[in-house]
């Protein structure tokens, strides 16, 4: 099996890059090194720096006519989206854009897709479903929402098959401590610092988290099932950031210092994600909860230098 993996070089592509070797695939990746780096892409993958937008990436893709393509290049945080939401765009609607031309061209048996619960933007609903009613509140929900409707639409138009993943929080080893999902990330660092932890709001905000190893093998079950569906890749259990800082004080054995800063502008107030479509149509379930999770992303973050 061939693969194409955008975004390979990043946090969670790299871990699929590597789960995909494991079982013998040939693996591509196609990364700018924008957030990713060159030391994370497995050895036995082949890295082409290009951007997804570009026609290199695209004249790529087409020339080495991969089976599938697991995208997962983006500019995947939320603040710098509100930013730049021009910059947004290009990434995650124009790239997406590329890679489905290239896909369409080269033929590629199914695409791969990383969304995200910004999608549904700020739903009052304790745990959302797949169904429910899509409304970003951040250019970076808006931009992969646009992604998704021009990947059900190059299905409808050019019978180009599909998968559709929207995460919920994913953490855990080699993850920065910036962009989606990253206040595990950040956490961890700050504590590993001896520095207090800054929480946006009063922590009472609750977050899907979910384990990158979870994540990566619901992209490696979408090789052969789940054609043309939209699934959450999710725990479906609520954690507040506050129960995420007294499992880190648990595992850390120390008492974790917190400052309380005012929440910011394109933040979720809670976010849940329904797992259930995935747990009956795939042959997945989350292995990791929180404190095993945790537990796996503390030992392997490295120490302060
Ligand atoms: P990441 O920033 O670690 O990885 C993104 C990768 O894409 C990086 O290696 C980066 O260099 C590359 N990239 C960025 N722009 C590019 C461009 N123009 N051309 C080529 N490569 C480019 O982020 P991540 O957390 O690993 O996220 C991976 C995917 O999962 C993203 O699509 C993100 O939106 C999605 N996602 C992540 C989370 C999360 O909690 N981390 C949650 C939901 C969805």
């Amino acid at each position: 099996m061939k693969a194409i993996v955008t975004g390979g070089a990043g946090f969670i592509g790299s871990h699929l890059v590597d789960a995909l070797i494991e079982r013998g695939a040939q693996v591509h990746v196609l990364d700018n090194l924008s957030t990713g780096h060159l030391g994370q892409v497995h050895p036995q993958a082949l890295l082409h720096q290009h951007d997804v937008e570009s026609p290199e990436a695209k004249a790529l893709a087409v020339r080495l006519k991969p089976d599938l393509v697991f995208h997962l290049a983006a500019q995947a945080d939320v603040q710098q989206s509100v930013k730049q939401p021009g910059y947004d765009a290009r990434v995650n609607v124009l790239g997406t854009l590329n890679m489905l031309e290239a896909c369409r061209e080269a033929g590629v048996r199914k695409l791969i897709f990383a969304s995200t619960s910004g999608v549904y933007g700020d739903l009052e609903k304790e745990l959302i479903e797949e169904g429910d009613p899509v409304s970003p509140i951040s250019f970076y929900g808006l931009s992969k929402l646009a992604a998704e409707q021009y990947i059900r639409l190059f299905h409808r138009l050019f019978d180009l098959s599909y998968t559709i993943l929207r995460y919920g929080n994913v953490y855990g080893p080699r993850q920065q401590a910036k962009g989606e999902g990253g206040v595990v990330a950040l956490f961890t660092d700050r504590l590993k610092q001896g520095q207090p932890i800054r929480i946006f709001g009063d922590g009472e905000q609750t977050r899907d988290f979910v384990y990158v190893r979870d994540v990566v093998q619901a992209n490696l079950a979408c090789i052969v099932e789940g054609g043309q569906q939209t699934f959450h890749v999710s725990t479906g259990r609520p954690v507040t950031v506050n129960t995420l800082v007294r499992e880190l004080e648990k595992l850390s054995g120390a008492l974790v210092e917190a400052d309380y800063l005012p929440s910011r502008q394109g933040d979720i107030r809670h976010s849940c994600l329904d797992n259930r479509k995935i747990l009956a149509a795939l042959a997945w379930r989350p292995a990791y909860d929180i404190s095993s999770g945790l537990r796996e992303t503390y030992a392997n973050a490295s120490s302060p230098p």
